[in-house]
């Protein structure tokens, strides 16, 4: 039978002779093409469980591969490359590294569930490529994702003050990504607030930013809560 996808084969594995014949048959023409047989021995066995101790990825294990996940992807009707469906075939082989081939696509889900709505089987695909991409910053494979850094510039604010203020986080999420601490959106969302907040409302914001008030009886709280989530962090990956 003539390979009529090429492209989805690793290109050292095609064996293509002008003249073949074997075993004193010529197969010249449409059967001069090979496929060198793959052996697997870069599977990981405990890979799945890895990222089902990932927040999100505890569900991985139920997908049967329908692949309605796939069809439905955001991300997949903009770059047929970005397949969660083929992802998580992956992590059930524990096929690392072919993962890691894909390293610079799979941050890009964009979190909007249409996948996880669609599952028939609870597999919550979104939060298995949340898992695989916080999973390959741990291992150092990637840089942190802007995401990731959000995250934590959201749970600095909350450790530090138990609460959330939201310029604050911005600003500090900017500095973070080093992105630009004016821009444009950011000028025309401040006139709009001006011009229809009412002013003590904007003071109080304001002064806010800058005092950084707490939640009262903060502090011990604070501590009780960094400690409750460092022994989730080591309780899940040691
Ligand atoms: S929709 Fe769910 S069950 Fe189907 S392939 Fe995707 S994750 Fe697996
Ligand atoms: S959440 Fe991510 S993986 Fe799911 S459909 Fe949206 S972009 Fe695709």
């Amino acid at each position: 039978m003539a390979i009529h996808e090429k492209s989805l084969i690793e290109p050292e594995r095609l064996l293509s002779e002008e003249k073949l014949v074997v075993d004193g048959v010529d197969v010249s023409g449409s059967w001069n093409t090979m496929i060198t047989p793959r052996y697997l021995r870069d599977y990981d066995d405990d890979f799945e469980e890895v990222i089902q101790k990932y927040g999100g990825g505890e569900n991985v294990h139920r997908c049967w591969q329908c692949g309605s996940c796939t069809n439905s992807c955001t991300m997949y009707a903009q770059n047929v490359q970005f397949n969660p469906r083929y992802w998580i075939y992956l992590t059930r082989l524990g096929l690392k590294d072919e993962i890691v081939k894909d390293k610079d696509i799979i941050w890009q889900c964009v979190s909007c569930n249409r996948c996880t709505n669609i599952c028939p089987k609870d597999v919550r695909p979104e939060g298995v490529m949340k898992a695989l991409a916080h999973w390959m910053e741990d291992q150092g494979i990637t840089e942190k994702t802007p995401s990731s850094h959000f995250d934590e510039t959201f749970w600095e604010e909350i450790y530090h003050t138990g609460r959330i203020e939201d310029a604050s986080v911005m600003m500090n999420f900017f500095k973070k990504t080093n992105q630009p601490l004016m821009q444009e959106w950011l000028v025309e969302f401040g006139k709009r607030m001006m011009k229809y907040l009412p002013v003590a409302q904007m003071m109080k914001m304001g002064l806010n930013f800058v005092a950084k008030p707490k939640t009262k009886s903060w502090g011990r709280t604070g501590e009780v809560l960094k400690a409750y989530v460092q022994e989730q962090k080591e309780a899940a990956h040691g």
